[in-house]
């Protein structure tokens, strides 16, 4: 079984700001450990299932990207939101139906995994005349059920979407095995890490390509300090920022 820990609601900005000092502290302390500048590191606070007052709260403590998980809900926030200058980032699988929102809304999607997603975003986006920065997820776990592509199928893949330039490529995305084995865990970062080191000394062989592989997105509320310690450049925190969330994770992305 694994071990949850109980976080608990931010309900008032005087606990929020709390809960992001105590992180803050975390991510500099896990940089320390591993010899970072924690300046490297950028916090993503995941606002699905937060209700509008308490991201204006957050918009207040400075914080002006969320990332969401379901199109639609994210898509409602950026209207009810409109008169505040946020960029979301769209962190869940995306269905075909929900492109288009997408195209017209986001400033980054995380989670492209599909060729047939990359191509239609990039048609809707030239259509909206706009870019989108993307991170493409990978399946570190080896879990059949989640998403992502497997590590070896990402180095054709950028091949094969270079011609969708409205997609700025960025760098990699993963969700790490959920366990409480922190050796197994640890073990999806660095495959993350190394797969993004491999790809980037071919994208600097490549010149025709404006692609870049900086960027690794790993680490949520119950292990961000580990893949701080093996490299990552974006964490996304929802539970450990706002508090618990009550619907399952198993809602947002298949179990086994
Ligand atoms: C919800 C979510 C997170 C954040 O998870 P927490 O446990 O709330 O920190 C990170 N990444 C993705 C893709 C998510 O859907």
């Amino acid at each position: 079984m694994i071990h949850k820990p109980q976080y608990s609601k931010a309900e008032s900005l005087t606990q929020l700001s709390a809960n992001f000092h105590h992180i803050q502290q975390r991510i500099e302390q896990a940089c320390q450990r591993s010899g970072r500048d924690a300046s490297t590191v950028r916090l993503l606070p995941v606002s699905k299932t937060v209700d509008e007052a308490r991201i204006r709260m957050a918009y207040q403590l400075g914080f002006h990207n969320f990332g969401e998980n379901k199109v639609q809900e994210a898509l409602d926030k950026s209207e009810s939101l409109s008169d505040l200058e946020i960029q979301w980032s769209v962190i869940g699988h995306l269905q075909t139906n929900k492109i288009k929102y997408v195209a017209r809304f986001a400033s980054e999607f995380q989670a492209l995994d599909s060729l047939k997603v990359a191509k239609k975003l990039h048609q809707r986006l030239e259509l909206e005349n706009r870019d989108l920065e993307v991170l493409v997820q990978v399946n570190t776990s080896n879990e059949a059920s989640k998403y992502g592509l497997q590590p070896s199928e990402v180095a054709q893949f950028l091949h094969d979407i270079q011609p969708f330039y409205r997609l700025k490529v960025k760098g990699l995305m993963t969700l790490a095995l959920l366990s409480n084995n922190n050796a197994k865990v640890r073990e999806c970062f660095v495959l993350l890490r190394n797969l993004r080191d491999q790809l980037r000394d071919d994208l600097r062989l490549n010149q025709s390509t404006d692609m870049c592989m900086d960027e690794l997105s790993m680490g949520m509320s119950g292990d961000f300090e580990i893949a701080i310690e093996e490299g990552a450049t974006i964490v996304r925190i929802g539970q450990a920022l706002f508090g618990a969330r009550a619907l399952p994770d198993s809602y947002y992305w298949p179990e086994q």
